[in-house]
């Protein structure tokens, strides 16, 4: 079935075709459904305050670099440095230091990634007895932590706080009552992968817009949404393996590799410059 909204159509049945491939990769434990921010440092237990700790302040810089060499570098760095990643040590070192170790760890806007760390180990500190569990003492829905992190610099975003609350509900860091109605976190690679396979068509002249914002954002979320429910599934687990081909087929066209080939228009015509999206309809 199809759908217009706007100047924009929607081909729903295709987009339920291509949610059920990527939804089988996660069953096959496939490669492109493996994410950076779960391979975690040798020293670092899984479910512990460390592991909070550890992932609210690598995704709160992740939007400011790739993510893949940013996650390499965090955990090369954990291994070596743990207590970096702790908020009473980050509130003890000056801005400088910290904007040096940052740069290191390859944040594109370092000064800026050293003042989200400050500010965010402040509110963990004097909100949550330093730790980011405490978010969640009881269970809470995704709005209701949505909410709580309006505090946050840089994890209150749509796109990173839906990636933040992803990470930490699957891993069980956060009670998240409702997780499974959480949105794809929609961004550069989301939308490529929508838009190239066809699944999201422009019907008028000449569009540009960002991805992370509307109309592309809500149209993207509502088709995989739609998608994900037919098969009784969350809709965020589309993004790992979506977010994957995005980043690493579609951009070079490695269509031959890409497990949804089949049903994909390979549409072209599409530019991006940072998060905006330049489209030109062909045809
Ligand atoms: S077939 Fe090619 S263009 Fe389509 S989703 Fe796969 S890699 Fe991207």
């Amino acid at each position: 079935m199809r759908k217009i909204i706007g100047e924009f159509e929607i081909n729903e049945e295709k987009a339920e075709k291509i949610a059920e491939i990527l939804l089988d990769l996660h069953k096959q434990g496939h490669p492109l459904v493996s994410m950076p921010e779960y391979n975690l440092p040798r020293n670092l237990i899984a479910g512990s305050r460390e592991h909070a700790l550890y992932l609210t302040y690598v995704i709160s810089i992740d939007y400011m670099t790739g993510a893949e060499k940013l996650w390499r570098k965090a955990r090369g760095a954990y291994e070596l440095y743990p207590e970096r990643f702790t908020p009473r040590k980050i509130l003890a070192v000056s801005e400088r230091s910290l904007s040096v170790f940052l740069r290191r760890l390859g944040a594109r806007y370092p000064k800026s990634a050293a003042k989200t760390w400050k500010k965010i180990s402040k509110i963990l500190i004097e909100k949550y007895d330093g730790d980011p569990r405490n978010i969640t003492v009881q269970p809470l829905t995704v709005e209701e932590i949505k909410d709580k992190l309006n505090d946050f610099p840089y994890l209150r975003g749509s796109k990173l706080a839906n990636f933040y609350i992803r990470a930490m509900g699957e891993t069980g860091l956060f009670k998240v009552s409702n997780l499974n109605d959480l949105d794809i976190p929609v961004d550069k690679q989301v939308a490529r992968f929508t838009i190239y396979t066809g699944v999201l068509r422009f019907l008028g002249e000449k569009f540009q817009g960002c991805c992370n914002d509307d109309p592309l954002k809500s149209i993207i979320q509502e088709v995989w949404r739609t998608a994900a429910k037919k098969f009784g599934a969350s809709p965020w687990k589309l993004d790992e393996p979506m977010w994957n081909i995005g980043s690493k087929l579609c951009t070079g066209r490695k269509c031959g590799q890409c497990p949804v080939k089949t049903f994909c228009d390979k549409t072209r015509g599409i530019k991006f410059r940072g998060n905006i999206l330049f489209w030109e309809r062909r045809g």
